[in-house]
């Protein structure tokens, strides 16, 4: 089954396969993430030397569904002293008395940086919504909020990548299992991601919603199957690599006239 990921359209997620890898080989699809994981390390260094414009790669996904591994991968060739990456985790007392934004509009990364959130501002209508830690009310003028937000940024020269690791549910159950079995992941394991996956359709629901309410033309979601780590990177590493090539960036002037300058 061959899929779009980029959500131009309204969509279903049951229609997206979860262990969908367009009959790659596994191989021969590592090498070339790794040489587009390399190539972004370069594109990066241009967006660096000209800071001015920002990317910003939004990640979202149930427990286990691989952002933090997907980051990892991503980031691999890009020097550490130019990318900015914030994990979201439940609001501090601090953070639960501004608006929800406030904490995801200080954490977007300056220009010249790659900013990378795992979990985001989605939060907000995702698991607010699914454990009911606002009235309905609130969370459903967040659609349009983000996506306004989103234009502001977009337009303020942050360009924005939104990507949707979609895992099953039985690839979710190895995965916890495996934090359970394994002592080098049982600090992964939280109680409360039970509830969290035990709410499972819900999420779907109020992940599917998100795809189809804040997918924009300024900052558009891409579905991307997760059941396979390696076609999960290749896919994001692809997108990334494809949207830098597209800005042309070129080497900055200098200030001065370098060739009068002479290093004595
Ligand atoms: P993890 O990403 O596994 O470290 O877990 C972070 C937890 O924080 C997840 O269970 C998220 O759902 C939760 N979280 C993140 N943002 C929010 C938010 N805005 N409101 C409530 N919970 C949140
Ligand atoms: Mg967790």
């Amino acid at each position: 089954m061959k899929q779009p990921i980029k959500v131009t359209s309204p969509i279903q997620l049951k229609h997206f396969d979860p262990a969908f890898c367009d009959n790659l080989d596994k191989d021969e699809a590592r090498e070339k993430t790794t040489k587009m994981c390399e190539r972004l390390a370069e594109l990066h260094d241009l967006l660096y030397a000209n800071a001015n414009q920002a990317v910003l790669i939004v990640l979202q996904g149930m427990d286990a569904s691989g952002k933090d591994g997907a980051t990892r991968r991503l980031l691999e060739f890009v020097s550490p002293l130019m990318i900015e990456t914030t994990s979201f985790k439940r609001p501090s007392v601090e953070e639960l008395a501004h608006d929800y934004l406030w904490r995801v509009h200080k954490a977007v990364p300056r220009y010249g940086h790659i900013g990378v959130f795992n979990r985001s501002h989605y939060e907000d209508v995702l698991v607010v919504r699914v454990m009911k830690l606002q009235p309905d009310k609130v969370w459903r003028a967040r659609f349009e909020e983000i996506n306004q937000f989103e234009k502001h940024l977009t337009e303020n020269r942050v360009i924005i990548l939104k990507f949707f690791l979609h895992v099953s549910k039985e690839e979710q159950a190895e995965r916890l299992k495996a934090r359970l079995e394994d002592k080098r992941k049982n600090w992964k394991f939280e109680v409360a991601d039970l509830d969290m996956r035990a709410k499972w359709s819900e999420f779907q629901d109020a992940y599917e919603d998100v795809l189809n309410k804040c997918s924009t033309p300024w900052a558009p979601w891409h579905i991307v199957p997760a059941d396979r780590k390696w076609y999960r990177d290749y896919v994001i590493a692809r997108t990334v690599v494809d949207r830098l090539e597209k800005l042309n960036l070129n080497w900055p002037k200098p200030h001065a006239d370098l060739s009068k300058i002479k290093i004595v």
